[in-house]
């Protein structure tokens, strides 16, 4: 018996078909529009954002009011994507915002934009969901003819795969132990590991496959917007290696999570050197002794994923802080996000691997440290602070471990 099961392994195992994984592909792509009222924007099309109803006052929106006729909005992406269906969720706020009298979707054939032929339902309060044989294309547009009035859009979701099939679990041999010894500690550490839900998993995944942060400025320093933007741009390169861990492992859907800085907390409003109003700004909210985005629209503070009294809106929430503290050495990490030294920040800004950073974002996704022991056959790796400077092999499998043992919670 034991023999005839392993040879059927054997022989089944090269047989089972990788699986891509469906993803929502239009987060990663940048949308534009014929038209956008003033008070509304395009980015909400592809926010990641699920509306609450047609008629949503708490998110952003696209709409055209007081345009009226053909309106597109549409997605664009840098490289060509395989799409086979779409949804979306239509603004109708009963006034000047209607559901169009028709819409339809085209693609960019590189020279012309072709109708894709499919069924068109115009539903309120709900996503309208086409499906059509597979297509690929750099850009998708949705076309709106209105019908009584202007017309508008809540969410775009493009449907496809990524390009990467799932690959089974398959670490190295020489880390099956130490990985193994790894995840019976953390269930044995963690009683409440399965039923906690505001990993860094569970944050992208309500997302829709992007990540919001406030930057809480703990420092007297003063900021100028290049800095804010360098700041920005460090996080999330240095967020992207742990990502790029995952791409195409496990049936995790995402191979691009976009990290979006959407607030700035400072004790003093003079400190930011920057006038524009790309992210908001909340003054002398004070927690921990230190300036924090307000909670009301903190995942942290709201683990049901709802931000009603978020004066943003749900688009403006953060789930993780970057918190920088002047004078601070070493670091601390959870899942409500990255706290290190400002200075130690704003001196790495061009370091390929900010270790401190990449350790702590480590820990918002469940991974623990390693000072009281060593797992079987490995010395040296990020998650044993001081032992390595950059996500290391057992790292990553690590990472991928834990993403293993929680995506069931995601019907994968
Ligand atoms: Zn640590």
């Amino acid at each position: 018996m034991r023999l005839l099961a392993i040879i059927l392994t054997l022989l089944l195992l090269p047989a089972l078909p990788a699986k891509a994984a469906p993803v929502n592909l239009a987060t990663a792509a940048t949308p534009s529009a014929s038209y956008t009222s003033p008070w509304e924007s395009v980015t909400a099309i592809n926010d990641g954002v699920d509306p609450p109803r047609s008629n949503d006052t708490a998110n952003a929106r696209w709409g055209t009011w007081p345009q009226t006729g053909t309106q597109w909005a549409e997605l664009t992406w840098p490289t060509a994507q395989t799409i086979t269906s779409a949804e979306v969720y239509f603004f109708d706020d009963n006034g000047g915002v209607r559901v169009p009298a028709s819409w339809k979707l085209q693609r960019w054939s590189g020279g012309s934009y072709i109708d894709i032929p499919g069924t068109y339902p115009t539903a309120v309060n709900a996503y309208n969901r086409v499906t059509f044989s597979q297509i690929s294309t750099v850009r998708l547009r949705v076309v709106l003819q209105s019908g009584a009035a202007s017309v508008g859009l809540l969410e775009v979701k493009a449907i496809g795969d990524n390009g990467n099939p799932s690959t089974p679990w398959n670490p190295p041999a020489n880390l099956v132990t130490p990985l193994n010894e790894v995840w019976q500690h953390v269930e044995s550490t963690y009683p409440n590991l399965y039923g906690f839900r505001n990993y860094g998993w569970d944050q992208i995944m309500a997302n829709g496959g992007s990540i919001n942060y406030c930057v809480r400025w703990d420092s007297s320093a003063t900021v100028t917007a290049a800095q804010r933007d360098r700041i920005h741009a460090t996080l999330a390169r240095q967020f992207k290696k742990w990502m790029d861990v995952m791409a195409g492992q496990e049936g995790w859907p995402y191979t691009n999570v976009p990290v979006k800085v959407v607030g700035w907390a400072v004790r003093d409003r003079n400190q930011l050197q920057w006038t524009d109003n790309s992210v908001d700004i909340y003054v002398g909210d004070i927690r921990e002794n230190a300036p924090q985005c307000v909670a009301a629209c903190g995942r942290f503070f709201n683990q049901n994923g709802t931000y009603p009294n978020c004066p943003g809106g749900a688009a403006r929430h953060y789930d993780m802080s970057l918190w920088l503290t002047a004078g601070m050495g070493g670091g601390a990490g959870g899942d409500w996000g990255q706290r290190l030294g400002s200075e130690y920040y704003m001196a790495n800004l061009d370091a390929d691997n900010m270790h401190i950073l990449l350790h702590e974002i480590g820990h918002s996704f469940g991974v623990d440290d390693f000072y009281d022991w060593t797992p079987s056959g490995v010395c040296c790796f990020l998650m044993k602070a001081g032992s390595a400077s950059s996500i290391t092999d057992f790292d990553a499998w690590m990472f991928r471990d834990w993403w293993r043992h929680l995506k069931s919670r995601y019907g994968r």
